[in-house]
């Protein structure tokens, strides 16, 4: 039986986005309750066995930075590191790894049992105890109240679940859960706005099945890049992934039964993921194409279940057999759990101030699924800002705003609450002003600082935070005291101008092409740092190189707000701009900048398009 009634933090949903407000608040000192429907599910991956990503690996980074949950646990259970976009500038690059499923859950549980201030629960919360619009605890479903200052909803994809397997379809938060309907009843009498979204999965397969001697394999990085800054090699064993393709026998299959489908025999009115299309849609959008990759992604070390990445589905089990066994390799596997769609309700995130808390009821905030994202990482960056303002309400302090320009937490969550969602939103670097100083790589020195402010570092990350930071300053300052002549770069080999302007060492290193060991003898303490730490510096000097430029173009989008964009600008001949913002942008026609910066999923680069089009055709006109 539970006996403490009094919390300063509850929070309901033990998915990506509670698992880190919970921790967050607790970190940051407040007594917080965790409450899950089961304590086995807490941390559990739904679909992909996988973290980080394009932009989804930077709110990795970011959420570490302020010793959260998600980067260490995902450490603890990669069994596969790749560093996507490694050919390409450090700005767009994105740490990922394939996630020991059971290792992952397992780590995040440890991590939340050794969090001080925490206990959890298991339990159904049934409903918010709210009075006179302030909230004052929770309801469980045995009528139990325990009371908090302030409450998280993080209930994911469970609030009205329903889950579709093609024209069957039942209600389930997940498959195999059961959903959150009464919390759902009384949410809809709040008078929120609120929507329908849905999401899919692909079936799993049984990997003793597939016949992988015929298959390409992918391996991970020779030198894999970590998710969490606290650690500096794989602490698992490390396996490959197969590759495989659809043909045209797999899309005959899917486009002769696409009646049968959830997402197509009209089962389904919820929004689905634009980027994470299932393959009726693959087969329906991209008809011309013959073929789609897919990875056979293994689920964990002792596990023989593979995740076929990029065939999620809502057809019949039967058919879904049928079009996998047209896959090479995969002619005689076995399904062991079909693929699904789930629809479920989300809330507008506008009805959220920029700290998460709901404007109609004060204390209550909502973080993660609910508020129109997908993805763990966007849940969890939710979570952790939820969180944090929990705790700061709970000790009447003033709540913590993420900003664009320091990180794409702030993207975030100023993306979500300024211009709300319609379809699922997921994390781009293109959606940042800021991209070139938002790197994954510098991401602890943008934000652990203000982790230490709040109390939501620990000791031991502190520590090596300010140790690192130290070395950093000390050789860039050397670096920075350097004065050398073109003569003297030319007789070290670097080829660069004799422009007679004598350059500083941190200006040397950022010259392209330069070789890193250059100035060794001229800088013995940036001679003596660690690699990583030594790539970080030259990464910084090479960066801001472009941070003028980068200032300069957010200033013209902020300074051209009012702007006004001609009638006749035809969007579709603008070269550079995306299909979804080209059809966005014809059928919202906005007046002016500052309306077209509103339209959901813009991004600046496509705004200092737009800005540019707007100039030449008033000149021309
Ligand atoms: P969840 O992880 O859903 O966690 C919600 C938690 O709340 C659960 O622990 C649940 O037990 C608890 N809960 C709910 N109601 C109550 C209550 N009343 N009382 C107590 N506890 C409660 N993301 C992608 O990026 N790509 C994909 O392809 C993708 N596919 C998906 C497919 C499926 C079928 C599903 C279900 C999800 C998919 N996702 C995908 C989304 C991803 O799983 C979520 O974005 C992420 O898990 C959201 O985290 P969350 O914390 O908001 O919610």
């Amino acid at each position: 039986m539970f006996h403490v009634e009094h919390f300063g933090v509850i929070v309901i949903g033990g998915g990506h986005a509670g698992v880190e407000a919970a921790a967050a608040s607790a970190r940051a000192g407040t007594k917080t309750l965790l409450i899950s429907f089961s304590m086995d599910g807490i941390g559990v991956m739904s679909c992909n066995p996988a973290i980080g990503g394009l932009g989804k690996g930077h709110l990795v980074r970011e959420v570490d930075a302020l010793d959260g949950i998600m980067g260490r646990a995902g450490d603890r259970a990669g069994i596969q590191y790749r560093l996507l976009n490694r050919r390409k500038g450090a700005a767009v690059q994105g740490p990922r790894i394939q996630a020991d499923r059971k290792l992952y859950k397992a780590a995040v549980q440890d991590l939340l049992s050794k969090t001080e201030n925490l206990q959890v629960l298991e339990a159904e919360v049934a409903g918010l105890d709210i009075r006179d619009n302030i909230v004052a605890g929770v309801i469980l479903s045995d009528g139990a109240v325990i009371e908090a200052k302030s409450v998280v909803l993080t209930a994911g994809t469970f609030l009205n679940g329903v889950i579709h397997i093609g024209n069957r379809s039942h209600q389930g938060g997940r498959l195999g859960d059961r959903p959150s309907v009464k919390l759902a009843e009384q949410l809809a009498a709040l008078n929120l706005a609120r929507g329908r979204l849905k999401t899919g999965t692909p079936p799993r397969l049984d990997g003793r099945t597939i016949n992988w001697d015929i298959l390409d394999r992918q391996d991970g990085d020779e030198q894999p890049v970590m998710l969490s800054f606290m650690n500096t090699q794989p602490l698992v064993d490390q396996v490959a992934c197969g590759v495989t393709h659809t043909n045209a026998q797999t899309h005959d299959i899917v486009r002769n039964n696409l009646s049968l489908s959830a997402m197509y025999g009209g089962h389904i009115d919820g929004v689905g993921p634009r980027y994470c299309p299932s393959i009726e849609d693959k087969v329906v959008r991209f008809a011309d194409k013959e073929s789609h990759q897919i990875f056979l992604e293994p689920e964990g070390l002792d596990d023989h279940t593979i995740y076929p990445n990029g065939i999620s589905t809502s057809l019949p089990a039967h058919v879904q057999l049928d079009y996998v066994r047209t896959i090479r390799g995969l002619e005689a596997v076995e399904i062991l759990q079909p693929g699904y769609a789930i629809e479920y309700d989300y809330f507008d995130p506008r009805e959220l101030d920029e700290s998460l808390q709901l404007r109609a009821v004060e204390g209550l905030f909502f973080a993660g699924q609910i508020n129109g994202t997908t993805g763990y990482e966007e849940a969890a960056a939710q979570g952790l800002v939820a969180g944090l303002n929990a705790a700061q309400r709970v000790k009447d302090q003033a709540p913590v705003i993420f900003k664009r320009t320091e990180s794409y937490i702030g993207v975030l969550i100023n993306d979500l609450t300024s211009r709300g969602v319609t379809e699922p939103y997921r994390m781009f670097t293109s959606r940042a002003e800021f991209r070139l100083s938002l790197r994954a790589d510098n991401a602890d020195q943008r934000l652990t600082p203000i982790g230490i402010q709040y109390g939501l570092v620990g000791e031991r990350r502190d520590a090596s935070f300010k140790n690192k930071l130290a070395s950093l300053e000390g050789a860039k300052e050397e670096l920075a005291s350097l004065s050398i002549t073109p003569q003297e770069l030319v007789r070290r080999g670097a080829a660069v101008s004799m422009d007679g302007a004598r350059r500083n060492g941190l200006a040397v290193l950022s010259i392209d092409g330069i070789t890193p060991s250059l100035l060794d003898d001229m800088a013995p303490t940036f001679a003596a740092l660690p690699d990583p730490l030594r790539e970080q510096i030259i990464t910084d000097a090479i960066y801001d190189r472009y941070s003028a430029r980068q200032q300069a173009q957010a200033d013209v989008i902020n300074r051209d707000e009012e702007l006004k964009i001609p009638k006749t600008l035809d969007y579709t001949t603008i070269s550079g701009l995306s299909n979804e913002l080209t059809t966005k942008l014809v059928k919202r026609a906005p007046d002016n900048i500052a309306a077209a910066k509103k339209i959901e999923g813009m991004t600046p680069s496509a705004l200092l398009l737009i800005i540019s089009h707007s100039r030449r055709a008033m000149k021309v006109a």
